[in-house]
């Protein structure tokens, strides 16, 4: 049987194939020391740690986690503990007590990889983790303890020979917990299978190549940082690059120039925020080398893909995917052109539907529930402890996705918002994402979250927080012109209420809008699961 391990056909697969001394990955510490793994060294680092579990007793099944910023272990760790055959999970870096507490709890976590400045937070909750056998310090000499263990001791006098098992389609591998933008954080878990859409949209989508150099920017706590900062590329044998320090557009437009990166892949978030840079500073960098530029994680804006065009004189490529989706589904790629402000067409075997809330298919142009027909390879398998719920995702063979959408004539699909966060004005549904988006053309706004909030008369009334550019003051002329642009560019029903000036705008750790929050805060509502919000 052919061997569906995803670890194997990312390194192993590729030394065998001639590439075991290819760059996998560049990895430029947040200190700007530069290091070079190859494709043979990341095969046998990741064999060692595979053999570290074993000794330690972890069986395959069992769930281990890293608890890591990006540093390389993140990735051997990660590699090797499915050469294991674990359940693999990866935890954002930024996590405090209680969503450690939640996910390594409920999931029964047998062993942690970490940091010793990190490990303080788990330390403080160990005792209520009664399946925590082990944990890994990866910046310790020698073991702190018993089962606080230096993950250098360990890796060092492990084989570098590993007999990675022959890994059958629907073995467990990774667990995802959601971005908790709508609730609390769900635990999704993926099989081994997942490897064949991770890998086809990585050539089909991304159109990565032998000598691209890519760089995915998002961190492995979330599904983008694995499917795509490790799976897609390496199982196509492509060098990736990765950087320890986080979000600085001098030193991202620096990598961009100087490493010559040929494709990348961001997010939204990061998009609006270098539109805020002085536009003049980057007529200075060289980009020819690269490529094109993808987006992932939340609407694209339209204003965000004018700007790659004018500025950076580059295509921005919109996908929309999900923690269960496991890979990219719907986008906009090289080769079918770009229509600002849709997510683009499916992937040849996704069959995405427009399903109303009976389960009816609904045509062209109405607005529904997005769903994605059963069965595709990286489908999620369950919600792990919640069958349940994972069960009441699914209707008639149809998977539902939680988001709202529309299809257009040519087969293009447009994200409306979340099923929570459309909103229902005096009948019309209003989608936050495009008045969001048309707030955003206006010169005086920096970023803007919208919401519906209760309302006696239009049942809901559209409330928009805005934060303006740096002196900028909101006036009563500039509250006038705000709400003819909404009425110009989107319809009447759709002018805010309300323009309430915000400081910032409340973003969960992987750079989403979080909604819920703004409507709880206005509301004066408990704000719920924040585990996710960023500090
Ligand atoms: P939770 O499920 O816990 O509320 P989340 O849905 O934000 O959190 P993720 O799985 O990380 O967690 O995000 C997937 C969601 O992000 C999608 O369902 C969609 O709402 C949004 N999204 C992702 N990509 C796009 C895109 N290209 N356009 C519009 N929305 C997107
Ligand atoms: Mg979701």
């Amino acid at each position: 049987m052919e061997n569906f391990n995803i670890a194997y056909h990312c390194t192993t697969k590729q030394c065998q194939a001639g590439l075991g001394d290819k760059v996998a990955m560049r990895w430029i510490s947040s200190t700007f020391e530069r290091r070079d793994y190859t494709f043979g060294e990341m095969d046998q680092l990741s064999n060692r740690f595979a053999n570290v579990l074993q000794t330690l007793g972890v069986q395959a099944g069992q769930v281990i986690f890293t608890f890591l910023p990006k540093t390389p272990e993140q990735f051997t760790a990660f590699l090797g503990s499915l050469k294991a055959e674990c359940i693999t999970g990866t935890l954002f870096s930024n996590f405090g007590d209680d969503a450690l507490l939640d996910r390594l709890g409920a999931s029964e976590a047998q062993l942690v990889v970490t940091r010793k400045s990190l490990y303080r937070k788990i330390a403080r909750i160990r005792d209520q983790l009664p399946a925590l056998r082990t944990v890994i310090l990866t910046d310790v000499a020698e073991d702190l303890s018993a089962d606080v263990l230096s993950w250098e001791r360990l890796m060092e006098t492990a084989s570098d020979e590993f007999a990675i098992p022959v890994t059958a389609p629907d073995t467990p591998s990774v667990l995802h917990y959601t971005s908790g933008s709508t609730g609390k954080p769900k635990g999704v878990l993926h099989c081994h299978r997942s490897i064949l859409q991770q890998s086809r949209t990585a050539r089909e989508v991304l159109g990565l190549q032998a000598n691209d150099l890519f760089w995915c920017t998002a961190d492995q706590g979330w599904v983008t940082g694995t499917s795509y900062g490790i799976i897609g590329p390496w199982s196509l044998g492509v060098t990736q690059l990765h950087i320890g320090g986080g979000y600085s557009p001098q030193q991202w437009f620096e990598l961009l120039q100087n490493e010559r990166i040929t494709v990348w892949y961001t997010a939204p978030t990061a998009l609006r925020m270098l539109m805020r840079e002085d536009q003049m500073a980057y007529s200075e960098f060289d980009l020819t080398h690269l490529r094109s530029i993808f987006s992932v994680g939340e609407p694209l804006n339209p204003e965000v893909i004018v700007w790659g065009r004018d500025t950076l004189q580059k295509e921005i490529y919109d996908t929309w995917f999900q923690t269960e989706t496991g890979a990219i589904m719907i986008a906009n790629r090289p080769g079918i052109p770009i229509r600002p402000g849709s997510m683009g067409t499916p992937l040849p075997g996704i069959e995405p539907g427009i399903l109303a809330d009976d389960g009816a298919s609904l045509p062209n142009g109405e607005h529904g529930n997005l769903c994605v027909r059963a069965g595709w390879d990286s489908m999620f398998r369950t919600y792990l402890n919640n069958d349940s719920a994972y069960a009441s995702k699914f209707r008639d063979g149809w998977y539902y996705t939680g988001d709202m959408a529309w299809r257009d004539n040519d087969g293009y699909y447009w994200f409306l918002g979340r099923s929570d966060d459309v909103i229902n004005t005096s009948g019309h549904l209003v989608s936050p994402f495009e008045v969001e988006s048309a707030l955003l053309e206006l010169p005086e706004i920096a970023e803007s979250g919208v919401i519906g909030a209760p309302d006696d008369l239009l049942f809901e009334k559209v409330v928009a927080f805005v934060n303006f550019h740096p002196g900028t003051e909101f006036t009563p002329e500039l509250d006038l012109k705000i709400r003819l642009h909404i009425a110009n560019r989107l319809s009447s029903v759709a002018i805010p209420q309300e323009v309430v000036p915000v400081e910032t705008v409340p973003k969960n750790k992987s750079g989403k809008i979080m909604r819920r929050v703004l409507k709880a805060r206005y509301l004066g509502l408990d704000t719920g699961d924040i585990s996710t919000l960023e500090d």
